[in-house]
Parts: structure tokens; C-alpha cells; sequence
């Protein structure tokens, strides 16, 4: 691992590749480059690139760039907080090269509302808990008014840092973790390398809460394949059980041909569920989740179900019928239902009601030959091209 020191020449504003879907309003504040672990079999974000540290002081170089342009962008704001683009482009124009991207975050993140912050890259809590600390303290004492700040973060390093730390960073304005958990079998965790275990994953998430964050656990549907699904759903219900996490975010395996998981998947090692396997999958996890007062969230592109959300206990059945409701569907209608989602015409089951819609995916159903028998690997083929045009 690459060590930052505060020799490195500051390389200007930084924003690395990814955020959650859920801060796409937010200022990305780049504290690490990339991810300190790598070795997912699943996960292309970050393939091929080494991590490091960025220097806390050019952290707060990036952030005070940004307090400059909001201040500038405040200061042409009418009483509706709209500005002329007039004022934007001569405002631009004296704004050097080395500085646009700054003032490119500055603009999207004002447009936005400026209420949140995303701590970027794959781990931030890596750094030391002083400098974290420093670094937030610092965002709080520029943008006073933001209500959230939060980061990825993985298991492995949360269940090392004390509780005594973890608190002082939430004291200094980081509130809330997400954490990609993906899988609590430990079958399924080790075969993806995924570098943390059942129990570790259930440590991290307590001590995320007990320090007064809040906790958004990624679940992976599919992870296991045909041979672990079952222990997949039914030992990662039982771990969110445990933790009772302010979030489950729901987002779903896919293969691109850039992750090391698709060698296993092409070769048959690696068995992928067809979208029917995948929902029952989901209906066996939501069913198991008990006792818990968790949000459960639907919120990437990939799923099945982009309506699947609710809150425990009381949404837990109203969820349940949904992907029953798939699950009980004609081969013909399921297969509308899985192509109408995945080219965004439907949202949830009830959607495919509309008849207009209907009509439209029925043709490019004919156009392309879509049949019952061939809908998964149409949808597979699908969603390898996205990744391959960068578009996930
Ligand atoms: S820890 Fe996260 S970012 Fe890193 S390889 Fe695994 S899934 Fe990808």
C-alpha cells in the first residue's frame, strides 16, 4: 500500500470513479485512491489501479477549491438561488484549466442543493481516525450547513478501529457508513475473496451503530450462484438480523468480462442464477429477515425489482408479494416483465398493466426474437454490452 506524505506534489482536484447510488447529489471528496484491497472476483470497479493515500492537506486543497466557487456561486445567485448562464460562462472564463474541475464539482454539487458530501474512494476509513477526523472537521468548517457526510467503507478495516476512534470521526461529522457486506455466508465470501467473514461483517456493522452512524449494507443477490444461493440468503439474513442496519441496499450480480469471476462463470464453474432463481432467492432473504426495523432499498439499475423498497416490519409483506407476484407470473409475462425492466419501461410488476408499454416491449420482443427460453442470456448479452460501453 502506498503511503501519503505531504511531499507528493498536489496533482489538483480529484474525483475517483464511483458513489453510491444514493449520493448522486453529493460533493465526491476523494481522501483515497481506489481500493486498498482489490481481490473481489466480482467487482471491476477498480481492477488494474494501485491504491494510495492522498495527503490530508491536499484534501483540504480540493475542499477549499470548492468552498471558493460555491462562495462565488452564491454570491450571482438571484433570490431563488438561480444564476444566469451569462454570469456562469464570465465567471468560467477566469477560472484556469488546473481549476475546472473543481469548479465542475462546485456547479453540480450547488445545482444540487449542497446537502450531502460522499468521502470517496472504496475505503476511507483506511486512513488514520486522526487525520479522518481532521479532514471532516475541516468540510464541517466550510459547508457548516451540510447534513450528511458519508463513505464507503470496508468490513475488514471498521472491526479493527476502536470504539473510542470510530466515535471521535462521528463526532467530527461522518454519519453515516456503507458497507459492501455482498454475501454473510462464509462459503460464498471466501470463494469471491471478499477479505472479511460472517462474523466480521456482523462486528463492523455493531460498531458502525454503536457510534452513532448510520448503516447501509450492500447485499449482492446472486453472489453465491446455483450451488450457494440458499446459504447465501438464508446466513446473510441472519447476520443483517444481528446488526439490524439502518439500510439494506439491494444490487444484484453481474459479469462483466473484466472481473475475474467471469472465467469461473464461462468455464461452468460458477453457475449464474437465471432473474427467476434471483427472485426467489430474494423472496427466501426477505422472508428470513426478522425482527429488525431496517429500510430496504432497490436503488442500482441492475435489479429486478427497482420497487422493492420498504421499511421493517411493516413493508415486509407488501415486498414479499411483489417478487411472489413475479414468481407466479406465465413464462411468457415474466419474460415481458424482465425485459420491460431492464430497458427501464417498468419500475415493478404492476407496471406491465399499461398496455401502451405492454405493446412496446412486446415488439422489441419480436424484433430481437425473445423468447421465455432465451430471455436470461438476451439479458446477460445486455448488460455485458452497458459495462463494456461504460454505462455501469
Ligand atoms: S472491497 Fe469493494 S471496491 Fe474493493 S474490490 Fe471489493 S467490492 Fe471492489
Amino acid at each position: 500500500m502506498s503511503k501519503s506524505t505531504s511531499k507528493a506534489p498536489y496533482q489538483g482536484f480529484e474525483q475517483g470513479p464511483i458513489r453510491p447510488p444514493s449520493e448522486a447529489y453529493s460533493l465526491l471528496i476523494r481522501v483515497t485512491r481506489n481500493c486498498p484491497w482489490n481481490r473481489c472476483t466480482f467487482c471491476p470497479v477498480y481492477k488494474g489501479a494501485g491504491f494510495s493515500l492522498r495527503p490530508v492537506e491536499h484534501v483540504k486543497r480540493d475542499i477549499d477549491a470548492v468552498a471558493r466557487h460555491v462562495d462565488a456561486l452564491k454570491r450571482m445567485s438571484d433570490d431563488s438561488g438561480q444564476i444566469s448562464r451569462i454570469d456562469i460562462d464570465t465567471y468560467m472564463a477566469r477560472v484556469s484549466g488546473s481549476d475546472r474541475q473543481s469548479f465542475h464539482a462546485a456547479l453540480n454539487w450547488f445545482a444540487g442543493g449542497m446537502q450531502s458530501v460522499f468521502l470517496q474512494d472504496a475505503n476511507s476509513l483506511i486512513i488514520t481516525p486522526g487525520d479522518l477526523a481532521d479532514i471532516l472537521r475541516h468540510l464541517k468548517g466550510r459547508f457548516p450547513w451540510v447534513g450528511r457526510v458519508t463513505s464507503y467503507a470496508r468490513s475488514h478495516t471498521v472491526a479493527r478501529i476502536s470504539d473510542e476512534d470510530l466515535r471521535e470521526i462521528a463526532e467530527a461529522g461522518l454519519n453515516r457508513i456503507h458497507i459492501g457486506m455482498e454475501s454473510a455466508s462464509d462459503e460464498v465470501l471466501k470463494k469471491v475473496r471478499k477479505g472479511a467473514d460472517k462474523a466480521t461483517h456482523i462486528k463492523a456493522g455493531l460498531k458502525v451503530i454503536r457510534a452513532g452512524m448510520e448503516l447501509s449494507e450492500y447485499v449482492m443477490p446472486g453472489l453465491g450462484g446455483r450451488e450457494l444461493s440458499d446459504s447465501h440468503a438464508r446466513e446473510t439474513a441472519d447476520a443483517l438480523n444481528q446488526i439490524n442496519p439502518h439500510f439494506i441496499r439491494l444490487r444484484t450480480l453481474a459479469i462483466p468480462n473484466s472481473v475475474p469471476l467471469f472465467g469461473e462463470y464461462e468455464s461452468g464453474r460458477f453457475e449464474k442464477l437465471s432473474d427467476a432463481e434471483a427472485a426467489a432467492e430474494i423472496h427466501l432473504f426477505l422472508e428470513l429477515l426478522d425482527g429488525i426495523t431496517s429500510q430496504v432499498k432497490s436503488d442500482h439499475i441492475l435489479n429486478l425489482f427497482e420497487d422493492l423498497e420498504g421499511k421493517f416490519p411493516e413493508d415486509k409483506e407488501r415486498m414479499l408479494c411483489s417478487v411472489r407476484a413475479f414468481l407466479d407470473m406465465p413464462p411468457r409475462e415474466r419474460m415481458l416483465y424482465q425485459v420491460g425492466r431492464r430497458l427501464g419501461y417498468l419500475r415493478g410488476v404492476g407496471n406491465l398493466a399499461d398496455a401502451r408499454v405492454r405493446e412496446e416491449i412486446e415488439k422489441i420482443c419480436d424484433q430481437h426474437a425473445i423468447t421465455p427460453d432465451n430471455v436470461d442470456a438476451f439479458i446477460n448479452e445486455m448488460i455485458s454490452g452497458l459495462f463494456e460501453d461504460n454505462l455501469l
